[in-house]
């Protein structure tokens, strides 16, 4: 008889599986040589989505090879999830693939740091995701699957309003709401309403505060017209990172282990 394992997958992994085979408890023909990880991505969920992993109860890490018989359980990963953190930085910096603009926006209007680009390819997302310790957000399981990534993540639902609380509620980042460009992702600098009252429409410049200008691209932004809906959109974010949190404060951080 050929070697198996029993593989437990969490609910919350689930979708990555073939809708055919989408239970969670299964037998796995194993060949005694694979690694856990190997095994796991077999079955179709990308590792950087795999949480904790035990054999027969013992935590193991993806590299060690179960042996015939053994009981594996693979969990999702623990909310929020730690990313290492740099010295002297506050949040997460994030890199997003070409087809989360809506979703690069509105973390920009959150103040987290969003690199965007609508016309990077895969290769060329891992370069730049590794060089400024960004975290990868994409919904290709491929991207997810490549060996040189640093540190990415499966972005949840097909909707913006639906991303955005499924990474607030993933990474509880620390947010500084209306500091970025969303445009650009450059830094806003306070301006003087008097001193870009010439570049502004009557309408504008009678009913609207300006509070800041583009660093790097120039843009104004002032409050208003679309503010009732952006500001709704900061207040959403704030109460779901505040829930997602432990103990309702502080940045969740990583143990960096190197
Ligand atoms: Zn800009």
């Amino acid at each position: 008889m050929e070697p198996e394992i029993h593989i437990r997958i969490a609910d919350e992994l689930l979708m990555f599986l073939p809708a055919a085979r989408r239970e969670p408890a299964r037998r796995v023909a194993y060949d005694g040589t694979s690694t856990l990880g190997h095994l796991v991505e077999s079955l179709g969920v990308p590792l950087p989505e795999a949480g904790p992993m035990t054999i027969r109860g013992e935590p193991v890490e993806p590299s060690s090879r179960p042996a015939a018989g053994d009981e594996v359980l693979v969990a999702a990963i623990p909310r929020p999830q730690p990313v290492p953190l740099e010295t002297g930085q506050a949040a997460p910096r994030f890199l997003l693939d070409v087809h989360l603009g809506t979703l690069a926006r509105r973390m920009r209007l959150l103040g987290l740091d969003t690199a965007y680009h609508n016309d990077m390819d895969d290769p060329a997302l891992v370069v730049q995701a590794n060089a400024e310790r960004r975290v990868l957000l994409t919904q290709d399981r491929g991207l997810l699957r490549r060996r040189a990534l640093w540190f990415g993540a499966y972005v949840r639902g097909s909707r913006p309003d639906d991303q955005l609380r499924d990474l607030l509620e993933r990474f509880a980042p620390a947010l500084e709401p209306w500091t970025r460009c969303t445009a650009c992702n450059g830094p806003l600098v306070p301006v003087d309403k008097r001193d870009i009252e010439r570049e502004l429409e009557i309408g504008t410049r009678r009913s609207y505060d300006v509070y800041g200008r583009c660093a790097d691209c120039g843009q104004v932004y002032w409050r208003g017209a679309h503010g009732d809906h952006l500001e709704e959109i900061v207040r959403d974010a704030a109460r779901v990172v505040a829930e997602a949190r432990p103990n309702g404060t502080g940045q969740a951080r990583a143990t960096v282990s190197e």
